[in-house]
């Protein structure tokens, strides 16, 4: 096999959510060339906001953060100085988490992306290695080549790209074993537009319950007053025995729910919509930040929030539980730059 590359001049990101954002990020930055691919329609993969029928939008995946690690604090630091990440003022008391978007969850991503060559509605199906590099071939038939690839998508997701591509059988047998073992949390999220405002709702905009039932949380969208915006959180083990249940019944068990806990007439929705995501949050990782692979000199790397050892209290490093997916994302993400730049000698 020839070793044609070695400099990563340029490099392909698969995936525009946080970790490949801030990979892509800090590889521009140095001058490389980068082209990141995303199958969705907007930029942010879980860091995700929907607008509904009268342009309102609802955040409906990470949302709220408790940093541990001085590098995402110094990023939300960033993003709050720039209006996008506010403090919930109750800061930690009760479990509320200390830190929420201000606006949509994904002005996040597009802060980020600012500059950034990002391809959206562009599915990978297949990644591929010849002697002259990488080629990641799209669901429409067209190839996008690099001599790096950066790969971001959920687990299961990323490996079906590189098994299509012939490549994932040269991954060595323990690194392919603990990366078929990588699992996440499913979740559901419901959200509910309202015909006036939940004067009740905490000042925080986030209502923690604490239950048992379905509901594990409550996230209140519209902060700047108007008829209330909710997004409904399922608790994780409920959401898992529910996954395959026709949509119909999850939302109205998520509704009927929220309704209770909050006390509003369920005639008082006007609009809702329901949210499934396989995929969700980590449940078990990869324990590395970031993976890289020598293909007989063509660097792969792979990384996500489901890359990285969790951290015990104190340790600087996010545990794997509690609002904590983000940051890992953006550690690994960061972490998977770092190896392609130190490529470059
Ligand atoms: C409901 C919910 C609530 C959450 N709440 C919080 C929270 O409050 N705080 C917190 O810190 N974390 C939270 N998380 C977790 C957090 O959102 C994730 O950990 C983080 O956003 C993951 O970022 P990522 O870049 O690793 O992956 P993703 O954001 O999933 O990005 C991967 C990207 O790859 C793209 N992709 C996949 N396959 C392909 C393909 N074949 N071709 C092209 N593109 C592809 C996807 O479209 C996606 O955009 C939540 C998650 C969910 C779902």
């Amino acid at each position: 096999m020839n070793r044609p590359r070695g400099n990563p001049s340029r490099v392909l990101v698969v995936g525009a959510g946080v970790a490949g954002l801030v990979a892509a990020r800090s590889l521009a930055d140095h001058g490389l060339e980068v082209t990141v691919v995303d199958k969705s329609r907007g930029v942010g993969g879980r860091l995700a906001t929907r607008r509904l029928g009268d342009g309102a939008s609802f955040d409906h995946g990470a949302a709220l953060f408790d940093p541990v690690s001085e590098p995402f604090r110094r990023q939300l630091a960033v993003w709050e100085e720039d209006g996008l990440v506010e403090r919930t003022g109750v800061d930690g008391r009760d479990g509320v988490p200390t830190r929420r978007v201000k606006g949509p969850a994904t002005s996040l991503a597009k802060h980020l992306a600012r500059g950034l060559d990002v391809r959206l509605g562009a599915r990978g199906v297949s990644l591929a290695l010849d002697g002259e590099g990488f080629t990641l071939t799209l669901e429409d038939g067209t190839d996008v080549r690099a001599a790096a690839a950066l790969l971001t998508a959920p687990a299961p997701q990323l490996l079906e790209l590189l098994d299509r591509g012939g490549l994932l059988r040269r991954v060595p047998d323990g690194t392919r074993a603990a990366l078929e073992a990588v699992s996440y949390h499913p979740a559901f999220v419901l959200m509910l537009r309202l015909s006036s405002r939940l004067e009740t709702f905490p000042s925080s905009g986030i209502l923690l319950l604490r239950d048992g039932g379905p509901v594990a949380r409550i996230f209140e969208n519209a902060r700047d007053g108007g008829p209330s915006r909710l997004s409904v959180y399922t608790r994780a083990g409920w959401a898992a025995s529910r996954f395959g249940a026709p949509p119909g019944e999850v939302a109205e068990a998520l509704k009927e729910a929220a309704a209770s806990a909050l006390g509003f007439e369920r005639s008082a929705v006007v609009e809702e919509e329901l949210k499934r995501w396989r995929f969700a949050r980590a449940a078990s990782v990869f324990p590395e930040e970031a993976l890289f692979v020598d293909l007989d000199g063509a660097p792969l790397v792979l990384a996500g929030d489901a890359f990285g050892t969790p951290g015990e209290p104190g340790s600087g490093r996010p545990p794997l539980a509690g609002n904590t997916g983000l940051e890992r994302a953006f550690l690994s993400g960061r972490a998977a730059a770092g190896r392609l730049l130190g490529l470059r000698g």
